[in-house]
């Protein structure tokens, strides 16, 4: 009897999660649109920038919003602020990250990647504030976007360089320093536990507040473990463990980095 109630409850919940994933893929034109609205008064096109770290950041952390983002016809590019050079594996890393993208469904047209004395792939180094926040500033404006996605706090993983960019869009969007038309989000960090059951966190993250939250299903995620297994050089042992439980692969969730003043000066 007992075992019974067991593969009802498990059934119900997987359920729950196919009609979770259902009604997102209905509303996250909706809730983008929110957004955009709540922003510049208007639901204009989508823009975004997506802001990592390190080749492979893109697919190991932001697959599903960028998948999403692309299949809402929102134009996404990525600035990526190292070539990931820790083991001088630079060169390849950069390709890597092309075809990663690619695979994601950024062309490498929309593709920048700074390689920067001051900014070594190294969790070691701290990163500059103002040297980080001037390089994202200056392809915001050159560009346009009018939404910027990138780590929260606590950089999902705690890499130095993840939280360095965070606190950078932190930065100018306390000192009013990003155009008026354009959001900031930051990376929801969940705690262990919620990283490592896959699609099965999906009603948590539903059910907690959140400013967008993407999901992708198996189709998603094939093509986001597609561009995971493009970082020939990153796949160690645990890299497929992580491709098969991380929730990551599954479940981006959003907050908005609330922005000052504008134009604030700091003495
Ligand atoms: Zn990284």
């Amino acid at each position: 009897m007992s075992l019974y109630l067991i593969i009802c409850l498990a059934v119900s919940y997987v359920v729950g999660i196919k009609c979770i994933y259902y009604r997102h893929r209905r509303t996250l034109v909706q809730s983008l649109k929110h957004i955009m609205t709540a922003v510049s008064g208007i639901g204009c096109d989508i823009t975004a920038l997506i802001v990592t770290a390190h080749p492979d950041d893109e697919c190991m952390f932001f697959a599903p919003a960028i998948i999403r983002l692309v299949e809402s016809n929102a134009s996404v590019h990525l600035l990526c602020l190292s070539e990931g050079n820790y083991y001088d594996q630079g060169t390849q890393r950069k390709q890597e990250l092309i075809n990663s993208c690619a695979v994601l469904g950024i062309p490498a047209s929309r593709i920048t990647i700074v390689d920067h004395k001051k900014l070594p792939d190294d969790p070691k180094a701290e990163w500059s504030v103002s040297l980080v926040s001037s390089l994202i500033e200056k392809h915001i404006r050159t560009h346009s976007f009018n939404m910027v996605l990138t780590f929260d706090g606590r950089g999902v993983s705690g890499h130095a360089n993840h939280t360095a960019i965070h606190k950078a869009v932190s930065h100018l969007a306390f000192t009013g320093q990003v155009p008026n038309d354009c959001c900031l989000l930051s990376l929801v960090t969940v705690g262990l536990l919620r990283k490592y059951i896959s699609f099965l966190e999906l009603p948590l993250s539903w059910l907690l507040p959140s400013c967008l939250c993407c999901i992708i299903g198996s189709q998603g995620y094939r093509q986001a473990k597609a561009a995971m297994l493009c970082h020939r050089t990153q796949l160690l042992w645990f890299r497929y463990l992580y491709i098969t439980f991380s929730r990551y692969m599954f479940i981006n969730t959003f907050q908005m980095i609330p922005q000052g003043p504008k134009n604030l000066k700091i003495y």
